[in-house]
């Protein structure tokens, strides 16, 4: 009888247990996949802008005012170490456009180990907290210096449910906007851009921009140049 009422209990418990041990994962948005390369479906009727390191500070400020000219937004990925060099407000007015912000690591170091990775982010996510003066901002969105995912990189993007954000697009001098409607028009579409505020992007992208926001689906339908959340938000272009 004793083992009957323990297993009963048990029972009873058991959910409440599991409840507190094992949380349901807090996925960053639907349907994301923790790697993204740029030709997911979802992505297929958009082109994301992705803006890395932001050294320069006045051409970082620059560049988000050129996209918010044109309507568009994007996702930066400045460093942490220039992150708490830079204006504060510069930060709060890409946020309050619309735009997102995501971790490229505070230094730039590629092949850190897991624990490394834990506490460069940690320190990152807390700065940016206190920039934004905002203790719930939450990054979602993670590029690795220089392209290296490697496997802890990797491993730990995965066990903290963060996108790890790759590219396939890059606007050096001689990106022609042949071969950026070639790779808009893979099987899937899609284009994700690799931009740095430096004055050889900025030009690329006062050259080219009407061009980039002329481009069409094959559909005939325009591509939205947005953020990554609003890009996998659609649910249209998720179908
Ligand atoms: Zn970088």
């Amino acid at each position: 009888m004793r083992f009957l009422m323990i297993l009963i209990m048990g029972w009873f418990a058991y959910p409440l247990v599991a409840q507190e041990t094992t949380p349901e994962p807090d996925t960053p948005t639907p349907d994301i996949p923790l790697v993204i390369y740029g030709n997911e479906p979802a992505l297929r009727n958009n082109i994301l802008i992705t803006i890395d390191d932001c050294i320069d500070e006045v051409l970082t400020r620059q560049m988000f005012e050129f996209l918010v000219e044109h309507d568009i937004t994007a996702v930066f990925f400045p460093l942490g170490s220039e992150l708490i060099e830079h204006d504060p407000t510069l930060w709060q007015e890409i946020i309050d456009a619309g735009f997102e912000i995501g971790y490229h690591t505070r230094y730039h170091n590629e092949g850190m180990t897991i624990p490394e990775l834990e506490e460069d982010f940690a320190a990152f996510q807390a700065d940016l907290r206190d920039v934004l003066d905002d203790p719930d901002y939450t990054i979602r969105y993670v590029r690795p210096p220089y392209g290296v995912w490697d496997r802890n990189w990797l491993e730990w993007a995965e066990a903290n449910n963060l996108v790890t954000v790759r590219w396939n697009l890059v606007t050096r001098f001689d990106l022609t906007m042949a071969y950026f409607e070639a790779v808009l028009r893979h099987e899937n579409g899609g284009g994700i851009v690799l931009v740095h505020p430096r004055p050889t992007d900025m030009n690329w992208l006062e050259n080219h921009i009407d061009d980039v926001m002329a481009l069409t689906t094959e559909a005939g339908e325009p591509y939205r140049i947005v953020n990554l959340t609003q890009a996998f938000s659609d649910d249209e272009e998720a179908e």
